[in-house]
């Protein structure tokens, strides 16, 4: 049934202004002042609401199977709890394993995230490398609708790119127009810590956080943008956690490198005393990689997302109920790695965010969605309120009030890293494709009727990128 959505204030990256907007067959069909409801249309009544484009999560792991156990959230749930939370849209990761066969686990993948009710699509991390990985890479791009390959820096001896795969991937990506995503974090130098860590005596959770000290992530983050810098290919941080790497990409920035930076909406909320905690549940339910950070990295981050330099927002979606987490209860070495977050993350950015001053409504459109549908080349599809794109919607309301707990949520985990904390102002209502998948409590998604999204290679950075290379690249002297 098309669906009008009445009396709102649209809010884009670049403005707001009182519209109506009128969707049907899964694509806004019109934005207006005050236009009829025909009968045979379901209206939403967004009085007084802001209508935003609906949120993209560029980072989550639905059902990822990892550290000996599988997410506990599944790409159905997952983007449910994304839906309530005005989420419409995830790029979660293809992860092979050591010399897993590429193409085959990106159709696993696939398989899995049919439930999906949600629009989804997937980065492909590269994890190792021969010829097969190369021609994998081309597949994926020219035929699969991938423009994004993702490069764990950390987890050595698993998953962990090293720097000669750094080298023939980012080659490899520049040739097909994709965009390079880097997790920052020395492998070398965390398995080093590691084990010194431990043989001290240390075991529990605060384990984790001592032995992947900042300047660890700021070491990886400078190495990715130097590779990046000298092979010419853009470069996309993914969870900046703290002033080591986002100085990086400033750098970077202001040498005109094509840097792009993301933070997680935990690691601008939740600093490292968390893992002092003395319940065992309590801080290893928080630990994650990289882990949340001394209190003065939260406002830098902040910062990082009110000047430009850090552009998207995310929430690294990796959920592990507290008998996974106990895995690691006498190693911490060994508990998963994961929180929550994909309900609260534009609830939690409006809260801190918008009521607070450091961003206007239209820059949380930007770091919410249209700065993820740009990098990533799906704009103006998504991220944007506009004749012919798709019709999707989050309805914030300013005034509705709500506090976080795991007792709530939608998220299927038992654990919440912003429990208790009190929200003003929240998504009250979410259109996806063109239908009411939520309002006021009411959920009404639907398993498979997410859609998979093909992101084509080339975004326009790339011919940014070319005729700059081509005006400073290697010269030759003629001396004959
Ligand atoms: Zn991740």
């Amino acid at each position: 049934m098309p669906v009008i959505v009445k009396g709102g204030t649209v809010v884009n990256s670049d403005q707001s202004f009182q519209a109506d907007v009128y969707c049907e067959d899964g694509i806004i069909q019109a934005v207006g002042p005050d236009m009829d409801a025909p009968s045979g249309v379901e209206v939403l009544d967004a009085d007084g609401c802001y209508v935003m484009p609906g949120g993209i999560d560029p980072h989550t792991h639905m059902e990822l199977p990892f550290m000996g156990t599988v997410a506990s959230e599944d790409f159905f749930s997952g983007t449910t709890a994304g839906a309530v939370g005005g989420t419409t849209m995830i790029i979660d990761f293809v992860i092979p394993g050591p010399e897993e066969d590429v193409l085959e686990t990106y159709h696993k993948w696939m398989g899995w995230a049919e439930k999906s009710c949600m629009d989804y699509s997937f980065h492909v991390a590269i994890t190792w490398w021969d010829d097969s990985v190369h021609e994998a890479m081309g597949t994926l791009c020219r035929e699969h609708g991938v423009n994004s390959f993702k490069h764990f820096m950390a987890y050595k001896g698993t998953i962990m790119a090293d720097d000669e795969t750094l080298v023939n991937s980012f080659t490899r990506a520049r040739e097909l127009g994709a965009l390079c995503t880097v997790h920052a974090e020395s492998g070398e130098l965390v398995h080093h810590y590691q084990k010194k860590i431990f043989d001290s005596g240390i075991t529990g959770p605060e384990g984790h956080p001592q032995s992947r000290p900042p300047q660890i992530e700021g070491e990886a983050a400078n190495r990715a943008i130097r590779f990046a810098q000298t092979l010419d290919v853009p470069l996309y941080l993914v969870h900046n956690s703290c002033s080591h790497s986002l100085n990086e990409i400033a750098r970077a920035r202001r040498e005109g490198q094509r840097v792009f930076g993301e933070v997680l909406a935990g690691h601008l909320l939740v600093d490292d005393s968390v893992y002092l905690n003395n319940d065992f549940e309590f801080a290893a339910a928080h630990v994650m990689s990289p882990p949340f950070r001394p209190k003065a990295n939260l406002e830098a981050l902040w910062r990082g997302l009110q000047s430009g330099d850090l552009q998207t927002t995310a929430t690294d979606h990796c959920c592990f109920c507290a008998d996974q987490k106990a895995i690691g209860k006498d190693d911490f070495r060994k508990i998963p790695n994961g929180t929550g977050g994909i309900e609260d993350r534009m609830n939690v950015l409006w809260t801190h965010g918008v009521n607070t001053g450091r961003l206007t409504v239209n820059e949380f459109v930007s770091v919410t969605s249209a700065n993820t549908a740009k990098i990533f080349n799906i704009y103006p599809r998504k991220g944007l309120i506009a004749e012919g794109s798709d019709a999707d919607l989050a309805i914030f309301d300013s005034k509705a009030t709500h506090t976080i707990s795991s007792k709530t949520h939608h998220q299927n985990v038992d654990f919440n890293i912003f429990e208790g904390m009190e929200l003003t102002g929240l998504n009250v209502a979410t259109v996806s494709q063109g239908s009411i998948v939520y309002k006021d409590g009411d959920v009404r998604t639907e398993k498979g009727a997410g859609r998979y999204v093909e992101r084509p290679c080339f975004a326009p950075y790339y011919s940014a990128i070319e005729k700059r290379s081509s005006a400073t690249g290697p010269t030759s002297v003629d001396r004959s």
